[in-house]
Formats: C-alpha cells, sequence, structure tokens
C-alpha cells in the first residue's frame, strides 16, 4: 500500500510532454494555456470494472485504453490532443496494480503528446474517469451532422475484432488461439486515429468514432445530418483473424461487426469532389470506402448478404438496458 501524495507523485506525475501547461500536477488546480483564435474541444469517458472493461484486464492494457477512448473523440472531433485530468477510484492502492497502470496511461500520453495535469484520487470500486481537451482552429470542429446525399462513408482500419475478443474472453464464442491474441490486442489497446482525425478537418463533412458499433454510430450520422445511408456489406473492413472465425458462418460475422462495439475507428462521410485529394495522401488499405449518403432517414444495406441482414439481429450494447452484445 501506498500514501495518496505518494501514489500521486510516484505513478501520475511525469513531466510535460505537449505545449501548453502553465502549472502542472501538484498545485489546487492545473493551469494551461489558450492560443489565440483557436477553440478547446473536451470530452469526458468513465470505464467502470465489470461494466466497461474484464476483472482480468491487465492493468497497463487498461491504463492504455482509458486515454485511448477519449484520445479517439477527440479524433473524431478533428481535434489536437492538449491535456488530460484522471478520475481514479481503486480499493486499494498496491504499487502492483499502479506501477503497469501508470506506464501503459504514461506511454499513449506521451506518444501522442498528451499531457496529464491533475486529477482525483479517491478508494471504491475499480473505477477510471478522464477528461481530455484538444484544440481546434476556430470554427474547425467536424460534427455529426454535416453528411450530405452522396456524400461517400468511409471507415478505418477494421471493425468487429474487439466485440469478437470480448465474446471469446466471456466464452460466449469460441476462437483459436492463434486468432486470440490479435482480436484481444483491439479490445484492450485500442489505437485513436488522431493522425486522421487531424487530417479530416475541412474534408470530412461528418465524423464519429466508433465506440457503440458500426449502425448505432452511423445512426447518430444520419439523424444528425438528417439523411439515410446504404451501406455495402460486401466492403465492410474485417482483419483475416475475424474472417476466419466465421468462415462458415458470414452472416453471423456481418451481425457482430455491424453492431458490436469498442473498435474506435473513425467513421466519416466526404464530398465527392473532396475524396481524391485526401484519399490520394493515405494507405490505400487502410481506409474503406463503405457506401453513401442518401436521401430519407434509413440505414439500407447491399452485398451478397444484405437480404439476411435484419435490423433487429444486430446486437447493440447500451448501458443500463440490460442488452449483452451477440
Ligand atoms: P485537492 O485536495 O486540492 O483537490 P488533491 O489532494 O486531490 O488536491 O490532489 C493534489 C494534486 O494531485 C492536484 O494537483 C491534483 O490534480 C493531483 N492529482 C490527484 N490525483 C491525481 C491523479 N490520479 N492523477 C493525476 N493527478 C492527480
Ligand atoms: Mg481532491
Amino acid at each position: 500500500m501506498v500514501g495518496e501524495f505518494e501514489l500521486i507523485d510516484c505513478y501520475f506525475n511525469w513531466p510535460a510532454v505537449g505545449r501548453g501547461v502553465l502549472i502542472p500536477v501538484g498545485d489546487d488546480a492545473a493551469v494551461t494555456m489558450q492560443r489565440p483564435g483557436w477553440q478547446l474541444a473536451t470530452t469526458v469517458d468513465t470505464l467502470v470494472e465489470g461494466v466497461h472493461f474484464l476483472s482480468d484486464c491487465p492493468p497497463e492494457a487498461l491504463g492504455h485504453k482509458a486515454l485511448a477512448v477519449s484520445l479517439s473523440d477527440l479524433a473524431a472531433m478533428g481535434a489536437e490532443p492538449l491535456w488530460f485530468t484522471l478520475a481514479l477510484t481503486l480499493p486499494t492502492a498496491e504499487p502492483s496494480w499502479l506501477e503497469p497502470f501508470s506506464n501503459g496511461l504514461r506511454a499513449i500520453a506521451e506518444r501522442f503528446g498528451i499531457d496529464l495535469v491533475g486529477g482525483d484520487t479517491t478508494r471504491g470500486p475499480l473505477t477510471v474517469t478522464i477528461t481530455a481537451t484538444g484544440e481546434l482552429p476556430a470554427g474547425g470542429a467536424v460534427r455529426r451532422g454535416g453528411a450530405e446525399v452522396g456524400d461517400s462513408i468511409w471507415l478505418s482500419g477494421t471493425i468487429g475484432d474487439a466485440a469478437l475478443a470480448l465474446a471469446a474472453l466471456q466464452e460466449r464464442r469460441r476462437v483459436a488461439t492463434e486468432q486470440l491474441t490479435q482480436l484481444r490486442n483491439a479490445l484492450e489497446r485500442p489505437l485513436p486515429r488522431v493522425a486522421d482525425g487531424l487530417a479530416l478537418r475541412g474534408t470530412a463533412s461528418a465524423m464519429i468514432d466508433l465506440s457503440d458499433g458500426l449502425i448505432a454510430d452511423l445512426g447518430h450520422i444520419v439523424t444528425a445530418s438528417g439523411r439515410g445511408a446504404e451501406i455495402d456489406l460486401d466492403k465492410l473492413p474485417l482483419s483475416d483473424s475475424y474472417r476466419t472465425s466465421f468462415a462458415s458462418q458470414p452472416v453471423d460475422g456481418l451481425l457482430l461487426a455491424l453492431g458490436g462495439g469498442d473498435d474506435y475507428q473513425l467513421l466519416c462521410t466526404i464530398p465527392a469532389g473532396r475524396e481524391q485529394p485526401w484519399f490520394g495522401s493515405r494507405p490505400a488499405d487502410d481506409w474503406s470506402r463503405i457506401g453513401t449518403i442518401t436521401a430519407g432517414n434509413a440505414i439500407r444495406f447491399v452485398g451478397e448478404y444484405a437480404a439476411e441482414i435484419a435490423m433487429d439481429n444486430i446486437a447493440r450494447y447500451r448501458h443500463f438496458v440490460g442488452e449483452q452484445p451477440v
């Protein structure tokens, strides 16, 4: 066991890596700079043991993921990470847990140049809350509501791996050991698409990060935009491990990929004339064009198995409703 102040000093007080922190961890409040002509984007996320992560999640991975989900929100606005705070509730203060948690948190913070400027430490059931702030040129935020009919719909990376890993860890689905390592990495160590979010500022008409599943999050874009969408299921980006696991049940694979959460990829819409300069500068295999924004307000599917995918069968995870993914 370590005392509160020793704990903060030892595990949550490292030198600033970014810019703009005037008074760091250790005073009554942090003081940061604000550049004239820039705006702040702020997001908060709470991870609760047993709800957002399994009890056997390695602490290093938890430190990583707690910040990754907030960086993903900043990316989805097109914001550049600046600083964050950490509210940590712990049953006991054990160095054997704090050390790897702090290492995982610090590694991703340094990788993305975001500074930990303060927090709070309390005793109770394991809960991690991070508030993160990023900056945007005035008026530069990419919102959910800007999609127009004819815009193409793009998705980064692959989807479904995290949901499949969770299903495997909860023994709801069998996955071969060779595949589980990669899938579990997607669940426990997602990499937020920060550089992509910045690159899409001024190009994407609407953007969101995938936390609740493709259909739920695309639903936010179409609702906010007052439009519909057509998704080509044959274009959904699925990893080799994912495809292998669902080789004999492609429809089940699509249902989980459409509904499963925790992907932390970016989903955006791009007006026709703006695709080429943007896409021309990206690694071609890392983004997929999965559909088009349509008139109306419905999400429709095309592709080989479209007729077999009913919206009602797509599992969705909602807190407090008691639904479980697949
Ligand atoms: P106060 O009682 O004035 O709120 P605290 O004793 O809670 O101050 O915290 C002392 C300092 O340590 C503050 O600068 C606070 O932001 C920082 N701090 C506390 N807990 C954490 C944490 N988990 N991570 C980072 N900084 C923390
Ligand atoms: Mg306090």
